[in-house]
């Protein structure tokens, strides 16, 4: 179920058709009022699953990062990534800059291009790298749309 409380760190730019806008604004208020009886209710117990170090957050208490594109994000360089990689496993490079820096970080744009959704990043040292996230912007669009959001709380 998708909740409308995520807090996506972005405006509503809802690009919903003209003609199914009356029925989602009933679903919408359907679904508020759903929540408001939800919300009221005493709260039960959260669901704390095997594998999972504290209880799962409740629907209307999930967080989302922000999705959607165009949009930055932070990203690697994988040239980088491998030397430091290589470097800490022949002992040329201390493994505290693990722990002390973040080797390798660049920011990433996402941005969609000819129908694909692409990550375009640039390393002052190893120059630029494209990745393909999706051949089908609209897919991507939709599989975003319904991220359920944060099983825990963001650190
Ligand atoms: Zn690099």
């Amino acid at each position: 179920m998708f909740s409308d409380n995520f807090r996506r760190g972005e405006g509503g730019k809802g690009k919903g058709k003209t003609g199914s806008k009356a029925a989602s604004k009933l679903a919408d208020i359907g679904w508020k009022a759903f929540q408001a009886v939800n919300k009221s209710l005493p709260e039960g117990e959260s669901i704390t699953p095997n594998w999972a170090a504290e209880p799962l957050l409740k629907s209307y208490e999930r967080t989302a990062p922000p999705l959607g594109f165009p949009r930055e994000t932070d990203s690697l360089c994988p040239t980088c990534v491998k030397n430091v990689r290589n470097g800490v496993i022949d002992k040329t490079i201390p493994l505290e800059i693990l722990m002390n820096s973040h080797p390798g970080e660049i920011k990433a744009q996402i941005v969609e291009e000819n129908g694909q959704v692409l990550m375009k990043k640039t390393c002052p040292t190893h120059g630029d790298f494209v990745d393909v996230m999706a051949t089908d912007a609209k897919f991507l669009e939709r599989i975003e749309l319904l991220f359920y959001g944060r099983d825990f709380k963001a650190a």
